[in-house]
């Protein structure tokens, strides 16, 4: 069994004007108590108990903040301007009567049961497990945002592990988003076009905006982009896990964090539009790939981004790359993002220890039709440059610190 921790947002729902203003009542005496607890020294603060300590707050929610201000995270911070209230697993309970849940837990006015709604039906399934104790409870924070009122719950989830017997590489870009392909090729693609178009439509309509002054509007306009880019990035992922079940297989991902490091942007690709897809998006649709295939129980593979849209998926030679199309010195043609996708799909490892950014220079140096296998457990040089393809692999050592920028 796995365990993969979840955070739900739940909304209250139809909360009064009185219950309101009692959370932010409790929020703020919360805060008033933990800074007060914070002006103690820390070792006295260890050892009290809720006893000793004057606050209107029920007991459960007392010793959570001392609890809080004793913790790793809490014992260095010198002041805090808010401190949401936290409840922990033991005080809160769940219910459902008819078609709505809520929540009980307790308040300055006692225990009371709040309804509850979820963002989204994909979480109906995990509050249905909460229900029937099948998952761990953690504890639940009490939260405003923009005037609304939300719990955020913490749960564990035991999911089984499955043995999947293949591995699909998900490779993303401009020009498709993400294409997720098998080792054999078998793929699907998302196209950026729908994305590009109509982020340049929301770009101009942002700049008359901003011309006429109209800054309410333009905050609602970047708000409303953001919510439709989050939706493209659930759905995408979402597909994926569909293929990857199917296929049964893991999914093997470029690590592109070296990249982002060391790549700096030009002011004119930082607006310009064909960047649209940009950090920000890669980034939020990987952490949603990964919870999403963590939840059906498979596993996320990261490997190095280099060579994996450099190398010919069909003969292992390396390649040039223009725009969609793929060309190798062996004469074969591929869309350069499936072939990267395929590349990843059956990458298992470098043949040899090698410093990236060394053989990269020397390769760009060299005529990139004398890539020849890597010799395994001999030192590096031009000659030794890795190959993806699995045929030719032998087991060697696994390099994790690649900080080369190859994606396009
Ligand atoms: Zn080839």
């Amino acid at each position: 069994m796995k365990q993969v921790k979840l955070t739900i947002k739940l909304k209250f729902v139809n909360l009064n004007k009185v219950k309101a203003e009692m959370f932010a009542q409790m929020e703020k005496e919360n805060t008033r108590l933990a800074n007060e607890l914070l002006s103690i020294p820390y070792m006295e603060r260890r050892k009290l108990t809720t006893a000793k300590v004057n606050s209107i707050l029920a007991s459960a929610l007392s010793n959570q903040t001392i609890r809080h201000t004793i913790s790793a995270s809490g014992r260095h911070s010198k002041h805090y301007t808010k401190l949401p209230i936290e409840i922990n697993r033991q005080n809160w309970n769940l219910h459902k009567v008819g078609d709505t849940y809520s929540l009980s837990f307790p308040t300055i006015q006692g225990v009371k049961r709040v309804p509850v709604e979820i963002a989204s039906q994909h979480w109906q399934s995990v509050l249905e497990k909460v229900l029937s104790n099948q998952c761990i409870k953690g504890s639940i924070k009490i939260l405003c945002k923009r005037k609304v009122w939300y719990a955020n719950m913490n749960v564990t989830l035991e999911v089984p592990e499955v043995q999947s017997q293949n591995k699909i590489g998900v490779d993303r870009g401009q020009n498709n988003l993400a294409v997720a392909a098998s080792s054999k090729g078998f793929a699907i693609f998302f196209s950026g076009l729908c994305v590009k178009h109509r982020r340049k439509y929301y770009q101009k309509r942002r700049k008359s905006l901003l011309q006429a002054k109209k800054f309410r509007a333009l905050k609602k306009q970047t708000k409303k982009e953001h919510r439709w880019l989050e939706a493209v990035t659930h759905t995408i992922s979402r597909r994926i896990v569909r293929f990857v079940q199917f296929l049964d297989a893991d999914v093997v991902l470029e690590d592109l964090e070296g990249c982002f490091k060391t790549t700096k942007l030009s002011p004119k690709t930082k607006t310009d539009v064909d960047e649209t897809w940009n950090r920000n998006s890669f980034y939020s649709l990987e952490q949603k790939l990964i919870y999403k295939i963590e939840m059906v129980g498979r596993k996320v593979i990261k490997v190095p981004a280099a060579y994996t849209s450099k190398t010919c998926s069909t003969c292992g030679m390396l390649g040039e790359r223009k725009k969609h199309d793929f060309h190798c010195t062996n004469g074969h043609y591929h869309n350069a993002d499936h072939n990267a996708a395929v590349n990843l799909a059956r990458w298992i490892g470098f043949t040899c220890d090698l410093n990236l950014k060394e053989t990269l220079s020397a390769m760009e140096s060299v005529d990139s039709g004398y890539a020849v296998l890597g010799t395994p457990q001999s030192k590096c040089t031009v000659s030794g440059t890795p190959t993806l393809r699995e045929s030719e692999m032998s087991s060697g050592d696994l390099v994790n610190t690649y900080p080369a920028r190859d994606v396009g």
